[in-house]
């Protein structure tokens, strides 16, 4: 597994994703994506619409506004009860979520052993003097402060006026612009049971203590699903989308063994929830949340009746009656995501004493689908063949054009950014004085290494192929491997 820091060098030197506002310093909490990151990220959340919402009959789409009226935010709780417990160090001034203090190394300075500074796993005992963490876990001197309950939304003014009136919120969830707006969506598609709204936005949290890269930062994306469904009918759509979901990550390449459900326990569960279950990541850091799915009950179509006054109710034509669906939240990060996906596809490797590195991604998600490379970039045929099939190709996948560099290079560039394929127009493509024009080109396959030659004319249904996962069988028929 690779660690935290190599992956963020390698986001970083590669264009994936970089600190926000890092000529001033940075923010530890907010992340700019790249142009191979923006790529990446954009592929995830569009196999996640076209997967969730457009290959289903019984799902619809949603983009609603990230500044909503601030009564939003009673109603759905979020003004009473989005808040983390936190506590600060009275030495070093550090604050740390309180429910969290147990899950990283506690720096301990030993009185048995003449003071000397240990990092002891969290929750765990001293081997030497057998204390156990009182102090803060990274200064390890400071006594820290009583829990207090801090809300974690982004509070803002809309309007010229910053009075109370004005105040509003950067939404901390995309769910509630779905809640909302669910009358309007059901009378203008003319719904029924059982359906869902699916949405993806930015969402906003002030979280105490952002970290580990993009993992948990203040700014994210999220790919949530509201399915509303027949009251009683809940618990069975609750299990059919915790399975759903916990098959889409392999479909993209996710290592299975890398994946894991989590059931909450009861204690654990959000204020609107009757039992939430979520799919876990072995991620550098450990094994952590990557999607919730929460039966959220009839909780907020509810509260939002009340507090609106405006009935958010569903007509049974079966029972005629108005009822109010339960609905299951099958709710994703796509920042988390991509950097699962981007975790999950590091390898090194070792070929012929050279290390390697390759990010594995599945095809759909790749940033880069083809590299063009002339193999001679002083010969001037090869060039100009090689961009007239750049811009060809470029018209169905995201095509790059390189010559920088001697051949190796450039493979192993293209390697390291999970290109799944390298085009190369040589010598014989374009033919020379002793020989004429082949007309073919070397396709190269990032993960095995393996080469197929290629007539000019069909490089396009082959690579159309090869997208598929056709690999070995062209690899198999082609005249040419090497
Ligand atoms: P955590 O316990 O890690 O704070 P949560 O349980 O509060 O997460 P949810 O409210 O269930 O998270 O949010 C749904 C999804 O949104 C999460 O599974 C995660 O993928 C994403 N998410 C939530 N908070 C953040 C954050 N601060 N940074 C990046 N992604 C986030």
């Amino acid at each position: 597994m690779v660690d935290m820091d190599k992956m963020v060098s390698l986001c970083k030197r590669r264009g994936f994703i970089f600190q926000s506002s890092e000529i001033y310093g940075g923010t530890g909490s907010c992340w700019d994506y790249g142009p191979l990151g923006v790529e990446l990220k954009n592929n995830v959340k569009r196999a996640w619409w076209r997967d969730n919402v457009q290959n289903r009959a019984d799902m619809v789409g949603l983009d609603a506004s990230i500044l909503m009226h601030s009564r939003v935010w009673q109603a759905s709780g979020h003004l009473d009860h989005f808040t983390d417990p936190m506590v600060d160090c009275r030495a070093c001034q550090r604050r740390f979520r309180s429910d969290q203090l147990d899950d990283d190394l506690w720096v301990h300075f030993c009185d048995a052993t003449k003071g000397n500074k240990f990092s002891i796993p969290g929750g765990e005992v001293c081997k030497h003097c057998g204390k156990k963490r009182t102090l803060c876990p990274a200064c390890g001197k400071g006594e820290l402060t009583e829990p207090r309950q801090f809300n974690l939304m982004f509070k803002t003014f809309m309007g010229p006026v910053e009075d109370d009136a004005a105040v509003t919120y950067l939404r901390p969830e995309t769910a509630q612009g779905i809640f909302v707006n669910f009358d309007n969506v059901v009378q203008s598609m003319r719904l029924k049971l059982p359906f869902g709204i699916a949405q993806i936005g930015k969402a906003f949290r002030n979280e105490i203590t952002p970290g580990n890269f993009t993992f948990r930062s203040r700014e994210f994306e999220q790919m949530e699903i509201e399915f509303f469904v027949m009251p009683g009918t809940d618990e069975e759509w609750h299990q059919k989308w915790i399975d759903e979901r916990f098959a889409w990550y392999p479909k993209y390449g996710m290592r299975k063994e890398n994946l894991r459900l989590r059931e909450h326990d009861k204690d654990e569960l959000a204020h609107y929830a009757k039992r939430t279950a979520d799919i876990e990541y072995l991620f550098p850091m450990g094994w952590s949340e990557l999607e919730g799915i929460a039966n959220r009950t009839d909780f907020d179509l509810k509260q939002h009746a009340q507090f609106s006054g405006k009935a958010l109710d569903y007509f049974d034509e079966e029972s005629k009656q108005k009822i109010v669906p339960y609905v299951i939240e099958p709710s994703a990060g796509a920042d988390r995501g991509t950097l699962a996906f981007l975790v999950d596809a590091y390898r090194e490797e070792e070929v012929r004493g050279e290390k390697r590195v390759v990010l594995n991604f599945h095809p759909e998600l790749a940033p880069v689908k083809i590299a063009v490379l002339p193999l001679l970039k002083k010969n001037e045929r090869i060039v100009e063949t090689a961009r007239k099939l750049t811009a060809e190709l470029r018209k169905r996948w995201y095509t790059v054009y390189d010559d920088t560099a001697s051949i190796g290079r450039l493979y192993r560039r293209q390697d390291e950014v999970g290109t799944p394929f390298c085009v190369t127009v040589d010598v014989q493509t374009v033919g020379d004085e002793k020989a004429p024009a082949d007309e073919k080109v070397t396709i190269r396959d990032r993960n095995t290494m393996q080469q197929v030659r290629v007539a000019f004319s069909s490089v396009e249904i082959v690579i159309a192929k090869l997208m598929d996962g056709h690999w070995d069988e062209i690899y198999r028929d082609s005249d040419w491997a090497g």
